[in-house]
């Protein structure tokens, strides 16, 4: 992949993100846990917010997806079944000098520890061994004996919780084919090189659906499905020349699939465009894999045609955690301010994924100031996150809302507690209305759900 023409902000937002409670490395005290991450207060309402839209787009707001749940442990023969037994590995290469591990297949991304940084391979004194492979399912054991017997894995993909629900799903809610099946949970890869912040890690959530069709109907339903999820990547916000696709080609392609693309994001610097989803049309390998392995059939009847079949499955399958470092790199800007010597940090996140949806500031601590943002504040939590910052000159408020993404910042003054009026700052244009207090909570509303 070539090198991005967007500027370089991860160092910038890995700072930002533990200063304002986004993203803690986890267990920092202990020196921190290898590519793990903990979401701190406003993080968990941002990847909230996204996983909200996600389900909403893909299960709420259809009558042809069901949602399900299902357990990150699994019968281990799932594992055997769907492939990731024998071949969920990454070729591994060590380097004798350094004593750095590399994927093999990823070289180009990855950064020598030796000075000046370079590629694996490309110091005279690197020393390379040959790849080998290394599984990336996390193992541990089922019960109190830890013997091969008991060995149960960390599910590195939700998807397999879907295939071994199918006809659960498909009867209990009785849909026909084509239909789909969502779910958003934890996903668990030994990864490598993970790295980049949250791009790549060990522990990670994904949100996939598998779409069941009838053979034949596939690609159009491929084509669609490919339609559908590049519109809700425009609707977070992330803007259109930073998103392109990728097409596997034949050599890239899973034996077994019969087309995939991947949405691909610009994350900005050296990292470029990268995956953020992966679109497969995956025919009728899982089904017809899980009923090998299980013995238990997994055919849909179809009434009308008086026919049994095995569906065909597209698949749309994205990173939470991922997408949310997206819409952070895709929002974060630097800028000045008209009239100010210092300039300001604005995330600019779309109002749907803000943490926080209004500030609310009185001008100052007295003449009923207080009182009246409280009261305002309270009434506007009903419906969305607010926060109340009564310290620091009015400029540093908005600053520190603007670093978050805070789209609107509402300040009591002396005007309002005689005419019962606020204004309202919009974040992005820095225009002030001035709007009646009873009225901003439609205000707001009105502008977060249009
Ligand atoms: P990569 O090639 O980057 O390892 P992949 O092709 O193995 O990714 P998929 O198995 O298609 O990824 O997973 C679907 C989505 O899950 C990816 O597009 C990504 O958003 C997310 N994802 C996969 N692995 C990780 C990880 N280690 N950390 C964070 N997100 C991940």
């Amino acid at each position: 992949m070539p090198a991005s023409t967007h500027p370089e902000v991860m160092d910038k937002l890995v700072s930002l993100a533990k200063r304002r409670g986004f993203i803690f490395q986890s267990s920092e005290i202990y020196g921190g846990a290898g590519s793990v991450w903990d979401y701190g207060p406003l993080g968990v309402e941002l990847k909230k917010n996204l996983k909200d839209l996600w389900w909403r787009a893909m299960v709420r707001q259809r009558d042809d997806i069901e949602g399900l749940d299902a357990a990150i442990l699994m019968h281990p023969r799932t594992w055997e079944a769907s492939g990731h037994v024998a071949g969920f590995t990454d070729p591994l290469v060590d380097c004798k000098a350094c004593k750095g591990r590399f994927r093999a297949d990823k070289l180009e991304d990855a950064r020598c520890p030796q000075k000046p940084s370079k590629q694996p391979g490309q110091h005279e004194t690197c020393q390379l061994t040959e790849p080998r492979l290394f599984n990336l399912m996390f193992k541990t054991f089922m019960g109190p004996v830890e013997e091969s017997a008991a060995t149960v894995y960390l599910r590195p993909e939700t998807a397999q919780g879907i295939f071994v629900n199918f006809l659960n799903v498909q009867q209990s809610s009785r849909q026909k084919v084509p239909f789909g099946i969502a779910q958003i949970g934890k996903a668990f890869r030994n990864e490598i090189t993970p790295g980049n912040f949250i791009f790549r890690t060990r522990e990670f959530e994904q949100m996939e659906m598998q779409f069941f069709v009838e053979p034949g109907t596939d690609m159009e339903w491929f084509e669609q499905w490919r339609a559908a999820r590049w519109a809700w990547h425009l609707s977070l916000g992330l803007r259109e020349d930073r998103l392109r696709w990728h097409q596997h080609e034949a050599g890239e392609l899973a034996h077994y699939a019969r087309a995939a693309y991947d949405v691909t994001f610009d994350f900005g610097g050296s990292l470029g465009f990268q995956e953020i989803e992966g679109i497969h049309n995956r025919s009728d390998f899982d089904l017809t894999q899980h009923q090998q392995f299980s013995g238990k059939k997994l055919e849909y009847f179809d009434a009308v045609g008086n026919k049994r079949y095995v569906p065909y499955v597209i698949e749309t399958s994205v990173g939470a955690d991922r997408t949310t470092l997206a819409v952070l790199v895709n929002g974060y800007r630097e800028e000045a301010v008209p009239g100010e010597d210092e300039g300001r940090v604005v995330l600019g996140l779309h109002p749907s994924l803000a943490p926080v949806k209004a500030g609310v500031f009185p001008l100052t601590k007295k003449d009923g100031q207080p009182e009246m943002a409280h009261a305002l504040a309270r009434e506007l939590r009903a419906a969305f996150p607010v926060d109340v910052d009564e310290s620091g000159s009015i400029g540093k408020r908005y600053r520190r809302q603007d670093e978050v993404g805070t789209p609107w910042c509402i300040t009591v003054d002396g005007q309002s507690t005689t005419d019962q009026t606020v204004t309202i700052r919009d974040r992005d244009t820095l225009q002030q209305v001035r709007v009646a207090a009873g009225q901003v909570k439609g205000w707001l509303l009105e502008r977060l759900h249009g």
